[in-house]
């Protein structure tokens, strides 16, 4: 498949890893939007939020189970925001479930 997350999960392209466990990946952001910019990514490919279901959601659960360890690890210790984008008007580029994890300054208080 022709996922860049996938690839990065298969080690075919390099990361800067934060955190990673058997179930999930984090990693700096190559275009960071804040001083703290992580994105966290299950290793199985979900496309976005759309495709969240009962049967898969348990690796969103292990995913927030694990910001804020993430989150303080990569340098955002005063609060964050975490951001999934989907689909065309969420403005989602890759096409791989991730969560955008920002902080290390005070974000604006503007969202869209
Ligand atoms: P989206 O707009 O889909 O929510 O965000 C995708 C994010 O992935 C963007 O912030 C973009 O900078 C990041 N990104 C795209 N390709 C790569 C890559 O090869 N490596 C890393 N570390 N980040 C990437
Ligand atoms: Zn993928």
């Amino acid at each position: 498949m022709d996922c860049i997350f996938c690839k990065i999960i298969a080690g075919e392209i390099p990361s800067n890893k934060v955190y990673e466990d058997d179930q999930i990946l984090a990693f700096r952001d190559i275009n960071p939007q804040a001083p703290v910019h992580v994105l966290i990514i299950p290793k199985t490919h979900i496309a976005c939020a759309d495709e969240i279901t009962e049967a898969n959601s348990a690796i969103v659960a292990h995913i927030f189970s694990k910001i804020p360890m993430i989150a303080k690890e990569a340098g955002a210790n005063n609060g964050y925001r975490v951001i999934t984008n989907c689909g065309e008007d969420g403005a989602q580029t890759v096409k791989h479930l991730h969560f955008h994890i920002l902080g290390g300054k005070k974000l604006s208080e503007q969202m869209a």
